[in-house]
């Protein structure tokens, strides 16, 4: 795969598919610039060789022209991150666009209004990605967020730009990331994988166990291991469809001689909420009328073991239910552990969804190695799964 530094850009218009998803108060300014902070580089890089770039997005999910997900809204957010100033164009096609994208000089940026305005972009549209695709010179996806999605900016326009295509610094941060987890991980390796339900973790626990030396399961997903063991979970969430498939992958992972790790002991209550009566028990003994809703000691002090002895470090999904402070204590210590053995040099990723908010709420994001920045896009490439945005630039 071809990378931005690797093109040749020099009096080029790039376009570029970065991911500008953001967040916006009822003001519509934007609360949080995470993803555009993540784009610099890229568009840095496309300055700084001497060519202009033409961003396109989405925002939100619109159902034809939504003034409210205009990306107008974010131009002031997006000029103040670049330190720029930034180009719009009223539509992502058409007139104002390509007389915009025509008169664009090297070291300008002109940013197209939002993608999913027109139906066209989800749908994977020939006619609308030549459009977007006659504005420019070269193709960058920069947008690992959408990057599972095969839509036309993040798909269907690479087959206009034959070898003027390339992965953007962000996209491939995080193929470097998965990779290293994945593929050519320093052993011991080991996942952590938390969260509510197994049902929804099936796929990455099936294509892990080929690459893992040891696998932690935390959160809810623990009871429904345990009450398949024999134990009795009382309350706490379980799934009671999937016991006999619980059992199976704990005979897959002995003969992969992958060890599994589960809790021992949680901080159970009465009432799915904060503020109940809390009480320490056997993980296996949880009594009837209680649920448990995080980690209790002993399960942290193993868990710390292993993830002191790892090397490579994959954290998806939180020990329990972090929302509420009584029982965010396991989420809050793994992310200790897990930065002591970054610091200690091991490699760790943290990448899904809840997991990246707990470690961004409890301020342990730039003490791992790396954190993902898409929830959907990481679950697939758990999963084992080739995403359309990154075949489409082999191609
Ligand atoms: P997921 O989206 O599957 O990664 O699940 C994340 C959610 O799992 C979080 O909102 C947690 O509150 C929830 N969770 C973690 N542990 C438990 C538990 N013991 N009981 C119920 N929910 C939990």
């Amino acid at each position: 795969m071809t990378t931005v530094n690797q093109l040749d850009l020099k009096n080029k218009k790039a376009i570029i598919r970065v991911d500008f998803n953001v967040p916006l108060n009822d003001a519509h300014q934007v609360t949080d610039n995470t993803r555009i902070v993540a784009a610099k580089p890229t568009i840095d890089a496309v300055l700084s060789a001497g060519g202009s770039c033409i961003l396109m997005s989405h925002l939100g999910r619109p159902k034809g022209v939504t003034p409210e997900l205009s990306l107008q809204h974010i131009i002031s957010a997006v000029e103040e991150v670049l330190g720029h100033k930034v180009i719009f164009a009223q539509d992502s096609i058409g007139e104002d666009a390509q007389s915009k994208a025509a008169a664009l000089k090297p070291g300008e940026i002109l940013l197209l209004e939002n993608l999913r305005f027109h139906a066209e972009e989800t749908a994977g549209d020939e006619g609308f990605a030549k459009a977007l695709a006659s504005l420019a010179d070269v193709y960058i996806n920069d947008a690992f967020g959408t990057a599972h999605r095969a839509h036309v900016s993040t798909t269907i326009i690479a087959q206009y730009f034959d070898q003027n295509k390339a992965v953007g610094n962000l996209l491939e941060q995080e193929i470097i990331a998965i990779d290293k987890v994945l593929k050519t991980g320093e052993k011991p390796v080991l996942a952590i994988l938390g969260g509510s339900k197994v049902s929804s973790k099936i796929t990455i626990i099936e294509n892990i166990l080929d690459k893992v030396d040891h696998l932690i399961i935390g959160g809810g997903m623990a009871y429904t291991f345990v009450k398949a063991k024999g134990g009795k979970v009382g309350n706490s969430i379980c799934e009671g469809d999937y016991l006999e498939y619980t059992l199976e992958l704990l005979e897959k992972a002995k003969a992969k001689n992958v060890q599994i790790h589960l809790p021992v002991d949680v901080i159970a209550t009465t009432d799915f909420s904060n503020d109940k009566e809390r009480k320490t028990m056997n993980i296996n003994e949880i009594e009837d009328g209680w649920e448990g809703l995080d980690a209790g000691p002993i399960s942290l002090q193993n868990f710390e073991n292993v993830v002191l002895e790892s090397k490579t470090i994959l954290w998806n999904g939180p020990l329990g239910v972090f929302e509420f402070s009584n029982f965010a204590n396991g989420t809050i210590k793994l992310g200790t552990f897990i930065a002591q053995s970054t610091t200690a040099g091991a490699f760790s990723l943290v990448g899904g969804g809840d997991s990246v908010a707990a470690v961004k709420q409890f301020g342990f994001a730039d003490k791992v190695s790396y954190v993902s920045t898409g929830g959907g896009a990481m679950l697939e490439s758990l999963e084992g799964k080739i995403l359309p945005g990154i075949a489409a630039l082999k191609a």
